[in-house]
């Protein structure tokens, strides 16, 4: 179990001054790690940690003086061309990386000259993916999405009775799966109206967006044992955004009786950020489930879940069309809610995932599903922020949406504040839809 310490405090400032700016989403209390190299070159891929508007070469301090023993192990497995190995290693690992890095980059530090040389310009750089992401769950874990989704489908009967006692998943797509700036053309698929009696192949009609979070497995478990929930969080590297493009039209009419499957594999984007566990331990929440609806049963239960199982993460969804880019328009925030409304936590979505022997790996990448909460700005898909397509919403250029257009890009942004805490940030995701390949 994470607590809080001295990387926490939040009177610690940076000698990397842009870490102290009250708007960075990468103060030094942060600390989150990505997978970088510069811009345009034939560099590898290597392991960074953010620091204001700077990286931290992984590999570059794992070959200096500067870290030992535990830390430096660390340093070395987070500078290979993905997170695993890092991500394989454990908490206290990350922990004494963290702590490490967080004695060297505070004021007064010694060695300065030596850490600067190890720091690259965020602006001057690309990002791959995090981490070699083997297996990707998406999980229904917003029963307010759930609730106006079922509407849609099923009028009568929008909850199923399962949804209260089992954290539904599927298994969804690793290898669509983009960093930050992915673009993808409009998907084809079979759709078939409600007028007529045979399908078409055509692009879709209702690209969305979902609003989710990414939870990265760290240490993964042998086939066949279980993860407890006491040890759940323990699995947990950490967190990232993640959009879970998906086609709407196609979705409703395949998804009978197996779930998704080409109305959400051809993309899904994730921020090149991940928040570590450790530093979202200020933000966490207590569980709760109201006493009208099932307790959980006891293997999704445990005294720390409902102490602090939930997460206080900040989200907002962005849109920004063809013709407000070229206005030099920023995009429209049009959607904002919390993690904290999800009805399961990360918790019982590890154990659930692993309860009959499934064994989860480094990397492996679990979905949330969709977050939306109670009010209607907070709905985390364009399908039920318009009802279903019965109330557009209308953008700061005049123009209007009930689905994605061919040029628009969507953002999402993530941040934890509270008052005695220093506010993180989890960057953007940005995806961009192109025309469908004709
Ligand atoms: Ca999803």
């Amino acid at each position: 179990m994470r607590e809080l310490n001295e990387t926490h405090n939040p009177t610690l400032a940076s000698w990397v001054v842009s870490a102290n700016q009250g708007d960075t989403d990468f103060p030094i209390q942060n600390l989150p790690f990505g997978v970088f190299r510069r811009k345009g070159s034939s560099e590898p891929f290597r392991g960074g940690v953010a620091i204001g508007d700077q990286i931290v070469d992984l590999p570059r301090i794992a070959a200096s003086c500067l870290v030992s023993d535990q830390a430096k192990q660390a340093a070395e497995a987070g500078g290979m061309k993905n997170l695993n190995a890092l991500m394989a290693l454990g908490p206290s690992a990350w922990s004494a990386l963290r702590l490490a890095l967080s004695r060297l980059l505070r004021d007064g530090a010694a060695g300065q000259a030596l850490v600067g040389s190890c720091l690259v310009p965020m602006n001057d750089v690309e990002y791959d993916l995090p981490a070699h992401i083997g297996d990707y769950t998406d999980f229904y874990t917003s029963v307010h999405h759930a609730t106006n989704i079922g509407k849609q489908f099923r009028p009568n009967n929008p909850l199923l009775q399962n949804y209260k006692w089992v954290p539904i998943a599927y298994h969804g797509r690793a290898s669509s799966i983009g960093v930050s700036g992915q673009s993808f053309r409009r998907p084809l698929g079979q759709v078939k109206d409600a007028e007529t009696t045979t399908p078409v192949l055509t692009p879709t009609r209702s690209l969305d967006f979902e609003l989710e979070l990414g939870i990265f497995v760290g240490m993964g478990n042998r086939p066949g044992d279980p993860i407890p929930i006491t040890d759940a969080e323990e699995h947990v590297f950490g967190i990232c955004l993640l959009n879970d493009w998906s086609a709407r039209d196609l979705q409703g009419w395949e998804y009978q009786p197996l779930g998704p499957f080409l109305s959400k594999n051809f993309a899904t984007t994730i921020s090149p950020w991940i928040v570590t566990l450790e530093a979202l331990v200020p933000f966490r929440l207590p569980f709760t489930r109201e006493t009208a609806d099932p307790q959980p049963l006891p293997y999704l239960d445990s005294t720390l879940n409902r102490a602090s199982g939930a997460i206080d993460i900040r989200l907002q969804v962005g849109l920004l069309t063809v013709g407000m880019q070229a206005a030099g328009a920023h995009a429209d925030y049009i959607a904002e809610t919390s993690y904290h409304h999800a009805y399961w936590t990360m918790a019982q979505m590890v154990t659930h995932h692993s309860v009959n022997g499934c064994d989860l790996r480094p990397g492996d990448l679990l979905g949330t599903g969709t977050l939306s909460g109670p009010g209607t700005n907070q709905a985390g898909a364009l399908i039920e922020l318009t009802a279903g397509g019965k109330r557009p919403v209308h953008l700061s250029s005049g123009e209007k949406r009930i689905f994605l257009e061919d040029g628009d890009s969507v953002v999402l942004r993530g941040w934890c504040e509270r008052p005695g805490a220093t506010r993180i940030g989890f960057g953007e995701c940005w995806g961009t839809l192109l025309p469908a390949r004709l």
